[in-house]
């Protein structure tokens, strides 16, 4: 029997758990969280994100603005942007929209928010908490965390386990790779693969649990895994066989009835880990909100 990991489910347990919270801080500080989203330019795909970080924001009460500055706007003009959201008190965690006009440099910009400000836990700051802390940090990446809530929903025991991961991205693969190495005792035996791995079929071959983010749509085929793997299918697809973009339908990069058949655990795409992913960004964001009026953080 596969068990189909369900992240709409997760994602409203974490949901009633960070509302109840939020409730309790904000009788304690007698202030709201307000998360800030800056875009520049208008893409349709950062249109639709940005829908969606309203609605996952009035589904926890968190307050949200929107800074939709010109396409043609200069990195100074970016950064004074990004300065002033630092210093004003009412805003919890500030959120780059990406990608960027080519003209404009992300690193850069990212660089300028505030590691207390630091929403999606990109700050190298934050991102060097997790190599070298032994707790968890405030923020972190929300897909990565969101991968690390899917593996605690199914119960399953991690510890010297063989993890698999596809994809070495800044956001996923590596974020991941360091949250499930935290533990010094019980951690389980991680392996990254990319795009210059060779033999990928053989390392995916080996894995208790496949994490896959790649980007790949068909790129883990069932004859690839083994049989009562967990899977987590990280990957967002849009194919269509018009060629057109707003057509077609959503696939993750693991082929799922093939594989599903085969696993103990597996993400389903849509409704797996991305619906997950925007909890962890509500979560990152009441973190924030709770340090600056210094008080308990959930980790
Ligand atoms: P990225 O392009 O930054 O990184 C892709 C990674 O996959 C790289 O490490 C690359 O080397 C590796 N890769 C690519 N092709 C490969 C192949 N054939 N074999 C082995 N490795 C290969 O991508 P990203 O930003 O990490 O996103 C990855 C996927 O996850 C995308 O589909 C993206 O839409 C999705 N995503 C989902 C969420 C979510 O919330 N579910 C969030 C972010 C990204």
């Amino acid at each position: 029997m596969t068990t189909i990991i369900d992240g709409a489910q997760i994602a409203a347990d974490i949901r009633h758990r960070l509302q109840q919270r939020l409730k309790a801080l904000v009788c304690v500080t007698g202030k709201r969280p307000c998360l800030a989203t800056i875009t520049v330019g208008k893409r349709p795909s950062s249109v639709s994100y940005v829908r969606r970080q309203r609605a996952v924001c009035s589904s926890v009460d968190v307050d949200f603005e929107e800074i939709s500055l010109p396409e043609h706007t200069r990195q100074e003009e970016l950064v004074a942007e990004i300065s002033r959201l630092n210093g004003e008190a009412r805003i919890s965690g500030i959120l780059l929209q990406l990608p960027l006009p080519e003209h404009l440099d992300q690193r850069t910009a990212q660089s300028y928010i505030l590691p207390h400000k630091d929403v999606e836990g990109v700050h190298p700051m934050n991102i060097g908490a997790l190599v070298s802390d032994d707790r968890p940090p405030v923020t972190a990446p929300c897909t990565a965390l969101a991968v690390m809530e899917c593996l605690r929903w199914t119960k399953v025991e991690l510890s010297g386990k063989e993890i698999v991961i596809v994809g070495h991205s800044a956001i996923v693969g590596k974020p991941v790779l360091l949250m499930l190495l935290a533990s010094a005792t019980a951690a389980p035996t991680p392996t990254i693969c990319h795009i210059a791995t060779r033999h990928l079929e053989r390392h995916v071959k080996r894995a208790d649990v496949l994490i896959v983010a790649a980007g790949r749509p068909g790129l883990i085929t069932g004859s690839m895994v083994k049989d009562g793997v967990v899977v987590i299918d990280v990957g967002i697809n849009r194919v269509s066989e018009s060629g057109h973009p707003e057509g077609g339908k959503i696939v993750g990069d693991v082929c799922f009835d093939e594989v599903a058949v085969r696993a103990s655990h597996i993400t389903p795409v849509p409704g797996g880990v991305g619906v997950v992913t925007c909890m962890m960004l509500m979560r990152n964001t009441i973190n924030l909100f709770a340090l600056q009026h210094h008080q308990a953080v959930e980790r």
